[in-house]
């Protein structure tokens, strides 16, 4: 019998997960020849999530959890769900049900016709604000276009994940992790499939505008030196249009004699330059920052407690 796992990164997510488990087990039931487990990720929750999923654990033993010590994000809870998970695929889901458990049978179809990473893209998007359509289209372009490997745009964390490519994905450590870009740089045998995405079930979005800006500055800096290089082409024109203004001030001076006005010109170019010059810094910083970050090697998160704790012989029955 295959194993699948659902891998469920959870944050303060205390509201959706009765609904979650019942959505869950009626697909669950509907292809019996699979045994699944629910690896639920606790991202230092400050609600009751851990206690909901210590009780539903009781009722439900396909249910594991990891308690993480704080909250790591996204990115990283979806790494301890790599490092854990048991499955011969894995099934990443939100645990809101924007994402609907109703598609993960089409995927396995697809996994057994031998396709190693089963991605679902969002046909509609019901419940979603025109911002964040509008601020995770652009997101996408600018990765796609920077991004050395093919970046799939539309294409979340919703996907089953063949073993081969769990066990890549939890040889890259990186810190500052940007997990979309990484399911295009392992490779492997790609299906493309639809999904219409629903509105968040019941609690608030995690994401604020900081903790997207920051996906994306990791997104762009962890796949693409462009920003590094371009300043250098933004230097030339710099200079080539400072050359022209300073011929174009010589030339006047020659023909007609007028007086070139000092100080604001001055001012202008300085402080033209200046904001470049801080801005390049900035981007020389980004990177900088990353490589400190990777440098200290640090262990991407810390696991409190784990469902496994007290009962690993009798639960280790596969
Ligand atoms: N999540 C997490 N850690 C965080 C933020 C979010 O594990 O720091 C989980 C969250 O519980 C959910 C999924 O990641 O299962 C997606 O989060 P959310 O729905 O808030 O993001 P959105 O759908 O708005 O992009
Ligand atoms: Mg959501």
């Amino acid at each position: 019998m295959k194993k699948i796992t659902i891998l469920i990164p959870a944050y303060n997510e205390e509201e959706v997960l009765p609904q979650l488990m019942e959505r869950l087990n009626k697909v669950t039931r509907s292809i019996p020849q699979y045994a699944f487990e629910y690896l639920f990720i606790n991202d230092g929750s400050s609600d009751q999530t851990l206690e909901i999923l210590k009780k539903q654990k009781i009722q439900d033993s396909r249910i594991r959890y990891m308690d993480l010590s704080r909250n790591f994000g996204k990115e990283t809870a979806m790494l301890a769900g790599f490092d854990n998970a048991r499955g011969d695929a894995v099934i990443i889901l939100d645990a809101d049900l924007q994402q609907p458990p109703e598609t993960i049978p089409e995927m396995i179809q697809w996994w057994e016709q031998g396709y190693e990473d089963v991605y679902a893209i969002r046909k509609k998007r019901d419940g979603e604000t025109r911002r964040k359509e509008w601020t995770s289209k652009i997101f996408y372009k600018v990765i796609d276009k920077m991004s050395p490997t093919k970046v799939y745009p539309q294409a979340g964390d919703f996907r089953l994940l063949d073993r081969k490519c769990i066990d890549a994905l939890k040889q890259i450590r990186e810190n500052e992790r940007y997990t979309k870009g990484m399911y295009g740089w392992i490779g492997f045998k790609k299906k493309e499939i639809q999904y219409v995405a629903d509105e968040r079930a019941a609690g608030v979005t995690k994401w604020s505008w900081s903790n997207l800006f920051k996906l994306a500055m990791d997104g762009i800096t962890s796949y693409s030196t462009v920003p590094l290089k371009i300043w250098s082409y933004i230097g030339f024109f710099i200079s080539f249009i400072a050359f022209l203004f300073l011929a174009f001030e010589i030339g006047k001076t020659f023909l007609f004699g007028t007086d070139v006005a000092g100080y604001p010109t001055l001012l202008a170019a300085i402080l033209f330059l200046g904001g470049i010059q801080l801005i390049s810094l900035g981007v020389i910083g980004e990177y900088l920052g990353r490589v400190f970050v990777e440098t200290k090697r640090r262990p991407p998160y810390f696991i409190r407690e784990t469902s496994e704790d007290e009962s690993i012989e009798t639960d280790d029955k596969d």
